[in-house]
């Protein structure tokens, strides 16, 4: 889908629109037959990861030491994109990316050895497990607890929300490692959930939209993981370590926004053009050719935002404020040019077999998950 048939992302390339055929070759003839099925049974087959890895569309940012593909986060961008032009909201591929630099550029080289090869051939799909219960845009508040007997960690706790939670057998989940401590006592441990004992994934939640990713609950009983589990070279780093990598996952949204704001509005062109209402198309309407205008500049002027905060990310230039306007801005707009474009669907704009319907119920946790858009405007306050 050309989002603009004037303007080009300077973020861009041949080399890139190249990878783009690719990975759209693979979004068409791998995910997108399986894409209802997956929804009906609430998570994607393990096998479509494995395929993703074989043809190198996993951990496409890093370096080829790690297994990855060289690239950098215009590729990512580029994968989160086609999957949604795609219409494909099941394959958890941000997540994965996301765990995959806390563990770049957190990790000691051992485990980025040990992780991330097996991260990028598919084999090892992550979740990222902080949310809980009781604690979820104050993360200082979980109690999930992890404590140090001699060479192993014991963890305690209950975590919920997590995306990729039913395939995920790498998990980085967010402790408190020394609770008097507060946000200096929390910390990441990366945990292999293949056999532990104690680690149980509770059910695969009902959601309003995004049905074919499994967001679950996930429970860790005594469950002894070896120290070499913990990220980074001692405890009390986590919150530090998440906050370093709060750029990359709110310009993973906002990529997911924009595109999902350009697909809509492509869709509706089309539908409302072949949509007769009082004997000429609905496009033809005044209403809906403002609506679309308007839409399509909102869409252009979310695009320019976008492109110059992945440039900026890839120079390792782009704040946490700025990636926090991408954020909570691209997302509200998505929502808004949605809702929209249903409304121009008319009753076929309520039924699911429409993708703009999918798309509706889809967006709206845009909103809420990658911090709520609410933190994300405390955080751009904090900085006026
Ligand atoms: C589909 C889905 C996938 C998710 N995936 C993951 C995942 O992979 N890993 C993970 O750890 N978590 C995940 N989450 C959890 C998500 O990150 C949290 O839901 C989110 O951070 C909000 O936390 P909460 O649900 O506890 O809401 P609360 O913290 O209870 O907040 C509720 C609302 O209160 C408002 N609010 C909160 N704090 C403030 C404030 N300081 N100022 C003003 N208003 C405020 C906001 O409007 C917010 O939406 C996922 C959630 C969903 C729904």
């Amino acid at each position: 889908m050309p989002p603009d048939s004037i303007y080009r992302s300077a973020w861009s390339n041949p080399e890139i629109e190249t990878f783009r055929a690719g990975v759209r070759r693979f979004v068409t003839a791998e995910l997108l037959p399986h894409e209802e099925a997956w929804k009906t049974q609430q998570h994607v087959d393990p096998a479509a990861w494995r395929k993703a890895g074989e043809l190198g569309l996993l951990l496409t940012d890093l370096g080829e030491e790690w297994g990855g593909g060289g690239g950098t986060f215009a590729h990512e961008a580029v994968v989160a994109e086609e999957l949604v032009y795609a219409g494909i909201s099941s394959f958890g591929n941000a997540v994965h990316s996301i765990v995959a630099h806390y563990l770049h550029n957190h990790a000691t080289d051992e485990q980025r050895r040990r992780w991330l090869p097996r991260m990028a051939s598919g084999e090892l799909i992550a979740a990222i497990a902080m949310s809980e219960p009781g604690a979820g845009s104050d993360l200082q508040g979980i109690t999930t607890r992890a404590e140090r007997h001699g060479d192993h960690y014991v963890l305690n706790g209950s975590k919920t929300f997590i995306s990729n939670g039913y395939n995920a057998n790498l998990v980085c989940v967010v402790a408190k490692t020394e609770p008097a401590k507060g946000a200096r006592g929390t910390s990441l441990l990366m945990v292999e959930t293949a056999g532990l004992p104690g680690y149980r994934v509770g059910r695969i939640l009902e959601k309003l939209g995004q049905k074919g990713q499994d967001t679950c609950e996930l429970f860790f009983e005594d469950c002894r993981v070896p120290a070499s589990a913990l990220l980074g070279p001692a405890e009390g780093l986590g919150f530090a370590q998440l906050m370093q990598e709060l750029p990359y996952e709110r310009t993973l949204i906002a990529v997911q926004a924009v595109a999902a704001i350009e697909r809509a509005v492509g869709l509706t062109v089309d539908y409302t053009k072949q949509r007769k209402v009082f004997g000429k198309p609905l496009f033809d309407m005044q209403n809906t050719r403002f609506t679309l205008a308007e839409a399509r500049t909102m869409a252009h002027v979310a695009r320019v935002f976008l492109d110059s905060c992945i440039e900026r990310l890839i120079r390792g230039e782009l704040d946490t404020v700025t990636a926090s306007m991408a954020k909570w801005w691209t997302t509200d707009l998505q929502c808004q040019v949605i809702d929209e474009c249903v409304q121009l669907h008319g009753g076929y704009g309520y039924m699911l077999e429409y993708p703009i319907t999918q798309m509706y119920a889809d967006a709206r946790v845009q909103r809420i998950y990658g911090g709520a858009n609410e933190i994300m405007k405390e955080i751009i306050a904090r900085s006026l």
